[in-house]
Formats: structure tokens, C-alpha cells, sequence
């Protein structure tokens, strides 16, 4: 195919996700049709190459064209392309995945549920939730708790949990189940006088306000990713999770890690709940769990709620939650060798180290910045935070587009980084092979581009 027929053909029939609908049918945002890639770097059809700062969307881990996890995709569609796994089928990839999920996992989990991406799995969890407070007799223990700039996901009710307002408006979101408290923020504090331990204590009484106001009776349980992910890259303030786990333990409130990004090394550990010391009764995973080989997702379920889920059963019937492609051979065998090369490699490790070169040189290059209110990261996600007034802390007119202006002026630069959905935060999540060369090309290139963009 030509460009211009490929243009043609994308623009009359393709339905391109989280896009500007519009704009994208007039031509007026740029067809980029990507043909291949290796290591940190895509490559287009006009032959440009690029520095992927976010891994796809910080899900290519390992880094592009792993040959190993290529051929494991190869040697199970060739012996076993699909069978399903109801009912107590299996098949050897998807029984080895999960051991190997387990081995990994936090203390004191039992199974995994394997799904197709992060949103489905959060569904799978919410459903599991209400089971278990159904077989337990309580069936109005039903709200879930989440937190503004939370991400989860983009279905009925995982769009419901997300606390982005792009992901309610229009869709008559968020379902009457779901409560929203306040993000773990630091930088947006209500008053710049708070210590980060004084903050925690505000969150924690935010969310104590909020469970007395809706009743502990009501709320079955609490959901939050690690690191807030697509709501800004936010690290938690120092003290947070425990606090946290002691409000919900009291109140005998369940607590959903979703690890869809955290989970197999973004934070430098294995899990983001290892890396907080998070106890979570259920742990969401996806993108890592694959380095996005192939789509697969999973539910890791607790052991107090498998016991009882396990009963459940025996009173109930089998659990009327499935999907088709749960626990795909292919995903699951794109999974083993994913899981099996970030050990031989010692990516994590990488993500540590080089993640940690990453947030230093982008602390070096722009800390000072007068426009730059705050530089922050762990492990190999980084994030900077663009403000009119420094000291103020005022946001940029929104209009301005000024996190966009600057990831454009990046992506000129050779540099791929997200413009995050909410504010004007430009944020970097680069596959774990990411050598210390590439981190300083990526801070030398936002100073570039961040002087294109202000003078
Ligand atoms: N949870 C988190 C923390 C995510 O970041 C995402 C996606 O970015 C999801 C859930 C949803 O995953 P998916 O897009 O695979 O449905």
C-alpha cells in the first residue's frame, strides 16, 4: 500500500481509541503508522526512528523485538493455538504462567484469574468482590472506593473507579456504586505549608470522612494503584499506604492493588506493593505481565478471599465469570518467556539503576526551570510538572496546550513522551532496557524542547 492510500484508508474506516474524533477525520492530527521497532526505539513507515520514552503505553518492558518471546508466541499457536480453560481445563502455558505469577507475588496470595487487559480484570475484580460479601451474607457491603486521578480502565464500571473527568463526561459515569476520595498528591496539596507526613494525615482523615458519611457498612472495598499512573505520575507521600491499610482494615474493607503498570519491575521491585509494603487482598495485573507481547491480564486473588469464594461454590454453583480467551495459551506462553528474560536479564535491576539516572538528569536539566513546578518519578516512570507560577503553583491557561506544545516539540527531537490526560505533565516510562546513554538523551531533549516552547 502507498501512504497516501494507507492515510485514505485509516481515515475512512479505522475507530482510533482515545482519539479526537473529529480533528483525526479532517486530517488535522498526524497519521503515524508505526512498522516496526527494537530495543527502546519505533520506527515508522517514513523510516523515522524514535526514542519510545513510554514503552507503547509502559507496557513494552523488556524493550521491541525480543526474539524469544517471538518464538514461544510461534511454538504455542504451532502445538496448541487456543483451548479454553472453563471448568478445569488448562493447558501447560497458562497452568506454568500462574505458578510463575505466584512465585512472584506478595505474601498471602492464592490464585490468578487469568483476562485479556487491565480493564477486564478490573471488572473480574469488582464481580469477585460482590460474590464474596454475597456468600458472606452481606450483600449491601457494595461501594467501591476509589481515588481521583486514578486510572482503571475505560469499561462501565472501571471507567466508574477511573477519576479522570474525560473518562465520566458524556457516558453517564460514574455508576451510583463507586465513591472517589482524594488523590495522593503532594504537589497539590490544599496548603504548601504541609509536611508530606502531614498531608498522608489529611488523606487519611478525607477518606475516614468519607466512609463515615456513606457508612462502613456500605463500602466493600478500597482500589488505588501503587504509583498514580495516568493521573500524573504521582508517587504516594511518605506514610501513605500504611496509614491507609490501618482505616480499611478496621472498617473490614477490601483493598484492590491495581498493579497494571507497577507490576513485574516498574518501580525498580517486582510488585509496586512490595516496593510500598502493600498488603492487597487482590492484585491487578497486565501490561508487564506480557511486556504487551500479546494481550493478557490477570486478577491475583488473596488468600481470605479464595476461601471463601472457594465455599462459595459448593452452596452456589460454579462462579458465573468467564471469558472466551481467559487464560490464552498464546498470551500465557508471550507471558513465561517475558517473565523468564526480565530474570536472565536483570531488567529490573536496570529499571532501578537507570530509572533512577533518568529522574536524576531530569531533575539536572530542569528543576530550576521557572516554568517547571516539579520533577518526580520511582523506578523507571519519571514525570515533570509544568506551571505558569512556580510558587503559586498555578496551572497554565488550558488552552494553551502546554504539555502537548512540549511533547510536539519532543517528538521533533526524536523523543516519544506523554502528555498525560490531566494538567500539563509530560511523563516518561521507558522499557527496562533503557541504557543510562538513552535516559540523558531523553532529559537533553526535553531542555531542548522546553526552551522551543518558552524562549
Ligand atoms: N489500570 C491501570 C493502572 C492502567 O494504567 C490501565 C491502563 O493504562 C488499566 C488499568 C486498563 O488497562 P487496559 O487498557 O489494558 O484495559
Amino acid at each position: 500500500l502507498t501512504n497516501d492510500q494507507l492515510d485514505q484508508w485509516d481515515r475512512e474506516n479505522f475507530f482510533h481509541p482515545s482519539t479526537h474524533l473529529a480533528q483525526h477525520a479532517r486530517g488535522e492530527s498526524p497519521n503515524r503508522i508505526i512498522t516496526g521497532a527494537s530495543g527502546s526505539h519505533i520506527e515508522d513507515r517514513d523510516g523515522t526512528r524514535l526514542l519510545d520514552g513510554f514503552a507503547g503505553l509502559y507496557c513494552v518492558n523488556v524493550g521491541y523485538g525480543r526474539p524469544e518471546i517471538a518464538e514461544a508466541i510461534a511454538a504455542q499457536a504451532k502445538e496448541l493455538a487456543y483451548y479454553h480453560s472453563y471448568a478445569g481445563h488448562g493447558t501447560e502455558a497458562s497452568i506454568t504462567l500462574a505458578k510463575m505469577v505466584l512465585d512472584r507475588a506478595p505474601d498471602g496470595m492464592s490464585k490468578v484469574y487469568f483476562g485479556l487487559g487491565g480493564s477486564d480484570a478490573n471488572e473480574t475484580n469488582v464481580k469477585l468482590i460482590w460474590y464474596y460479601n454475597n456468600i458472606l451474607g452481606r450483600p449491601e457491603k457494595k461501594k467501591i472506593i476509589s481515588r481521583w486521578r486514578g486510572y482503571h480502565g475505560s469499561g462501565l464500571m472501571t471507567g466508574s473507579l477511573t477519576g479522570l473527568e474525560l473518562f465520566h463526561k458524556k457516558f453517564d459515569l460514574p455508576l451510583a456504586q463507586v465513591v472517589h476520595t482524594e488523590a495522593p498528591y503532594y504537589y497539590r496539596r490544599p496548603d504548601a505549608a504541609m509536611s508530606e507526613a502531614q498531608f498522608t494525615a489529611h488523606c487519611v482523615a478525607e477518606l475516614e470522612a468519607l466512609i463515615e458519611r456513606e457508612g462502613p457498612d456500605t463500602i466493600a472495598a478500597f482500589i488505588g494503584e501503587p504509583v498514580l499512573g495516568t493521573g500524573g505520575i504521582v508517587p504516594p507521600p511518605e506514610g501513605y499506604w500504611a496509614a491507609i491499610q490501618d482505616v480499611l482494615n478496621k472498617h473490614d474493607i477490601l483493598l484492590v492493588a491495581d498493579e497494571v503498570v507497577t507490576g513485574f519491575g516498574r518501580t525498580g521491585s517486582m510488585f509496586g506493593s512490595q516496593h510500598y509494603g502493600i498488603k492487597p487482598d487482590l492484585i491487578t495485573i497486565a501490561k508487564g505481565l506480557t511486556s504487551a507481547y500479546a494481550p493478557l491480564s490477570g486478577s491475583i486473588v488473596g488468600d481470605k478471599m479464595w476461601k471463601v469464594l472457594e465455599q462459595g461454590t459448593d452452596e452456589n454453583g460454579p462462579i458465573g465469570h468467564g471469558w472466551t480467551y481467559s487464560a490464552h495459551p498464546i498470551g500465557a506462553a508471550a507471558g513465561i518467556a517475558n517473565l523468564e528474560l526480565l530474570d536472565k536479564l536483570n531488567l529490573i535491576d536496570n529499571a532501578a539503576k537507570v530509572g533512577a539516572h533518568l529522574n536524576t538528569k531530569m531533575a539536572e536539566a530542569l528543576g530550576d526551570h521557572v516554568h517547571v513546578g516539579e520533577v518526580r518519578g520511582e523506578g523507571m516512570l519519571c514525570a515533570v510538572e509544568f506551571v505558569k507560577d512556580r510558587d503559586s503553583r498555578t496551572f497554565f491557561d488550558a488552552d494553551q496546550k502546554i504539555g502537548y506544545q512540549i511533547a510536539g516539540e519532543l517528538l521533533k527531537r526524536g523523543v516519544i513522551g506523554r502528555a498525560m490526560p490531566q494538567g500539563d505533565i509530560l511523563g516518561f516510562a521507558p522499557p527496562f532496557c533503557l541504557t543510562e546513554a538513552e535516559a540523558e538523551e531523553i532529559a537533553g531533549k526535553m531542555a531542548e524542547s522546553v526552551k522551543a516552547v518558552f524562549g
